[in-house]
């Protein structure tokens, strides 16, 4: 059956040349036919020029995600099984004895708009967020089940962003019958992953080097783990030789899987604290209390998913990291993390330097960090390097 033709305005296809994979709405002049939601219909240029394949969108400002810049390429379930087998090839060296969790298809950085999915042993956690992927649902799941040999496939299609798309919620088994408990290694440290009701499918993989990385620069320090979601940084830093680690989070579901962590690793939970709040009221009151910390960890969930939300989470950034650089001792570290897609690294250093000049802190970045390689960023799809962190170290 010939694939719908849709028609660029003008001018719009530069982005497709540069092998972006979104078409905005305002970017179509044409559509030769009424393709329902997930069809996949070819794109041309204004001048009639074949261009790509794409999975149509009718409800979403991002109308069109495209499949494919070899407009002759069949999309089928073939296509998804190569891609999928290659993206999950593309791990095999980050799964090891030390970890056997890693992110395996990671959006458009795969190659595959509007899906992701993890592994958490031998779980695989699926998430589709936009209409295509939908529509391919079953054959991606077959490709994945086929790459990975994995004993059970989940559900976690329940984000606010598939409502853009007109899609309903889902959530549940699919594949395979889950076991009772889900529990992952990472740096050879025991994680529980609750993988039906955690944040995302469950758990942050995007941080896995950043944790490792804190845990080697924690030896001896008091530390504090703000948003501590189920104890990554935690225990990362019990792990490196912290002194102490207090914990913040608002979500008491977290802190009790959190606690539970501690004691799969078999931590002193003396060497621990935990504080169910908020974040922005609780550094208030260690700051009250003249409470102080050698090192400091801030990875709060995303202020700014969008650049229209930037001034706002700007407010928010610049909030905590003032209140954390008045925390921390002289000679103390300071690992800053934004999730944003909303807010740039360039953007996100000036906001840590406004919060460093009211704090008075004399202060240096001595490291920059990104999502882990199991999140890689295609460099035609640069809105896929939403993750970026500063160590910062303050003067002594
Ligand atoms: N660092 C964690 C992931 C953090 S995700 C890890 O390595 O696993 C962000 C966390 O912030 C979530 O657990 C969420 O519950 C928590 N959170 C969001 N807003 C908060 C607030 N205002 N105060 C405290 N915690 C908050």
């Amino acid at each position: 059956m010939a694939l719908v033709r849709v028609t660029l305005q003008p001018g719009r296809e530069k982005s497709l040349a540069q092998w972006h994979p979104w078409i905005f709405s305002g970017s179509i002049a044409t559509v030769d036919g009424a393709p329902a939601g997930g069809d996949t219909v070819l794109l041309h240029a204004s001048d009639g020029t074949p261009l790509a394949s794409a999975a149509w969108s009718p409800e979403s400002k991002i109308r069109a995600r495209v499949w494919s810049f070899d407009p002759r390429e069949n999309i089928d379930a073939d296509f998804f099984r190569a891609r999928v087998r290659t993206a999950v090839r593309a791990r095999d060296g980050l799964l090891d004895s030390a970890h056997n969790a890693c992110r395996l298809i990671h959006g458009e950085s795969d190659g595959l708009p509007g899906f992701v999915a993890d592994r958490y042993q031998d779980v695989v956690v699926v998430q589709i967020f936009a209409a295509g992927a939908e529509r391919w649902r079953d054959a991606l799941i077959d490709a994945l089940a086929e790459a990975t040999g994995c004993a059970a496939i989940y559900e976690r299609s329940s984000v606010d962003v598939r409502t853009l798309e007109g899609l309903a919620p889902r959530e549940g088994p699919v594949r395979g019958t889950m076991p009772p408990q889900v529990s992952i290694i990472e740096d050879g440290l025991s994680f529980i992953v609750d993988v039906a009701h955690g944040q995302k499918t469950g758990f942050y993989l995007d941080q896995r080097n950043n944790r490792k990385r804190v845990r080697a620069l924690t030896s001896g320090r008091d530390v504090l783990n703000c948003f501590c979601y189920t104890g990554g940084f935690t225990i990362a830093a019990l792990a490196g030789g912290a002194k102490s680690v207090l914990s913040i989070d608002s979500s008491a579901e977290a802190l009790a899987l959190a606690r539970e962590n501690i004691a799969a690793n078999a931590f002193d939970p003396a060497r621990t604290e935990w504080r169910d709040a908020d974040v922005f009221a609780e550094l208030r009151k260690l700051r009250d209390a003249a409470r102080a910390f050698d090192m400091i960890v801030l990875d709060p969930p995303k202020f700014a998913p969008t650049a229209q939300h930037a001034e706002k989470a700007t407010r928010a950034y610049k909030d905590i990291n003032l209140l954390a650089l008045k925390l921390l001792r002289p000679g103390g570290l300071l690992a800053t993390f934004s999730c944003s897609g909303g807010i740039s690294a360039d953007l996100f250093q000036k906001i840590v330097a406004g919060a460093a000049l009211d704090a008075r802190a004399n202060a240096m970045v001595v490291e920059r960090f990104a999502a882990s390689a199991d999140h890689p960023v295609a460099l035609n799809f640069p809105q896929g390097d939403y993750l970026k962190g500063l160590l910062v170290r303050k003067s002594s």
